[in-house]
């Protein structure tokens, strides 16, 4: 066999051993009707697969599952549900190769940057299954001195989960790690573009001895129709959503309903700070991961660089002649460091935010330009001289896009990377360290990046504030989203 069809056998391999249906109730079952949906390579807009479409019937039962497992996934042994992570963490890592295939086949990124997700996805399975046996209340002497407080931490209860389609399997393990640990059951609902990791990674979960009904997957081609009901549903009793902030919006109306526990993680618009005290080399490097990682298109991807006069020209220059480099190609192809974007609506709105910075005066040191051809690629661009209205600095631009602002003094940086509705991260270079503090404190976000272009940490809280939503999600914090306090007052 020739080496293209070594690969093309690969791949066909790894698709074949999917599974394609719904997952309910631990059995595997075609939608309600028979319906599927098509599955997309971004690289080369040709199907991959066909997965379930599941309707609103199925949702139902799905989230009947979850209801039906809970109590006594609720009083497992936290021991239990910490090996099952365990045995879960293992054989992702041991399967990274299948994994980073299979993602980098649906959504694009390099094979390369597959593995690192799928490293992190795993590593939440790995920290939640140690949290799994510390989930601790409390117990004190009232301040009378007479009467006890006691607490105590509980599972929340069934949870619902939608996740988006730019990093497939880590959005799901970082809700999923904790709600197990936590002994909550769970409906989820991959992104449409995106759901084989998913697939996937029931599988393993099943394999790794994951009570059926604990963990229930509908794919489903109408979103909102089929989770609706669910939302509103008294049987659910948490929502955590990882997307945009326009959907997220629409999630929290239909949570208000029945007052339920909801966690947002939502979108970004990232400022990246370079002081003229910075090592700019380190900068470029730390603007080239924090703009790059996953093509940019990634909710913590630095959307606005804001560099003092005095190194913006040369920052600038650096940053271009690095993204210029960078191979773009199909992600499965040796030494691409650039894949397609997720699709052609998300290719369009890149092109219309450089269009219209461009329109406005932008001057463009690399790319600026859809690539020809088959996928959805776009070359990676840097822009200088952008005009105040432009919607570059305002929108999430989620593509390999980065438009360089000078700033005249460090209240202007600040104010500039404040002025946003987003509040999710920042990025800040300096080597003065009283500066570094100003900085952090004044910038109105969940999490700061100093000196280092990427925050995502299995063992620290992510999260945003502002319209980036709230609630944390990994570290000790991420836990407590899928807890109860309940306080039991004493008379003793
Ligand atoms: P999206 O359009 O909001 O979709 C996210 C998920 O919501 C998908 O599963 C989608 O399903 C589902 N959905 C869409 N409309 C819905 C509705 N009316 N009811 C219920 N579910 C609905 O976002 P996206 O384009 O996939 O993802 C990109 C966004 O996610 C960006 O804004 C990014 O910043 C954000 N993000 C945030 C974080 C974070 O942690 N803060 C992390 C990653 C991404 P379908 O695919 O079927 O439409």
């Amino acid at each position: 066999m020739t080496m293209a069809a070594t690969e093309t056998a690969g791949e066909q391999s790894i698709l074949q051993s999917v599974p394609k249906q719904l997952l309910i109730g631990g059995a595997w079952r075609d939608a309600s009707g028979g319906g599927t949906l098509p599955v997309e390579d971004p690289a080369t807009g040709e199907t991959l697969c066909e997965v379930a479409d599941g309707q609103v019937d199925d949702a139902q039962a799905a989230l009947a599952a979850a209801h039906e497992a809970f109590p006594a996934f609720r009083d497992s042994a936290p021991r239990e549900r910490s090996d099952i992570l365990r045995r879960a963490y293992d054989a992702i890592v041991e399967r990274t190769d299948e994994l980073a295939l299979l993602m980098t086949l649906e959504m694009g990124k390099p094979v390369a940057e597959s593995r690192a997700e799928i490293a992190y996805a795993a590593n939440f399975f790995r920290w939640y299954s140690e949290e799994a046996v510390r989930v601790n209340g409390r117990f004190t002497i009232n301040e009378t001195g007479v009467g006890r407080v006691l607490t105590m931490k509980q599972p929340i209860g069934p949870c619902l989960f939608i996740t988006p389609w730019n990093f497939p399997l880590a959005m799901g393990t970082r809700k999923i790690g904790p709600a197990i640990a936590a002994g909550c059951t769970m409906v989820v609902k991959p992104a449409r573009q995106t759901p084989l990791s998913m697939l996937m990674l029931a599988r393993i979960l099943e394999q790794a001895g994951l009570p059926g009904g604990v963990l229930n997957v509908l794919t489903a081609r109408s979103s909102g129709a089929t989770m609706e009901p669910l939302i509103r549903d008294p049987r659910t009793r948490k929502l955590s959503f990882t997307g945009s902030t326009e959907v997220g919006r629409k999630l929290i109306e239909q949570s208000a309903e029945q007052v339920l526990k909801v966690s947002m993680e939502l979108g970004g618009n990232a400022p990246f700070l370079v002081f003229e005290d910075a090592d700019l080399d380190a900068a470029v490097q730390g603007a080239l991961l924090a703009k790059m990682r996953n093509g940019g298109e990634a909710c913590t991807s630095a959307n606005r660089f804001h560099v003092h006069d005095s190194v913006a020209g040369a920052f600038a220059e650096k940053l271009a002649a690095a993204m210029g480099e960078l191979k773009v190609g199909r992600g499965t192809e040796d030494g691409v460091k650039v894949g397609p974007l997720i699709d052609d609506d998300q290719r369009s709105k890149v092109a219309e935010l450089v269009d219209d910075a461009v329109g406005r005066g932008a001057n463009v040191l690399v790319g600026g330009a859809r690539i020809d051809g088959a996928g959805y690629f776009y070359a990676p661009t840097v822009m200088t001289d952008i005009a105040p209205d432009a919607r570059v600095l305002s929108e999430e631009i989620f593509g390999p896009v980065a438009p360089v602002q000078g700033f005249a003094s460090e209240e202007q940086a600040i104010a500039r990377a404040n002025d946003t509705e987003y509040g999710l991260v920042a990025y800040v270079y300096t080597r003065d360290l009283g500066r570094a503090f100003r900085v952090c404190e004044a910038q109105e976000t969940g999490m700061i990046g100093l000196n280092q272009g990427m925050v995502s940490n299995d063992g620290a809280p992510f999260g945003g504030v502002k319209e980036s939503g709230f609630g944390r999600e990994g570290g000790p914090e991420g836990i407590e989203e899928y807890l109860e306090t309940k306080y039991v007052a004493m008379n003793v």
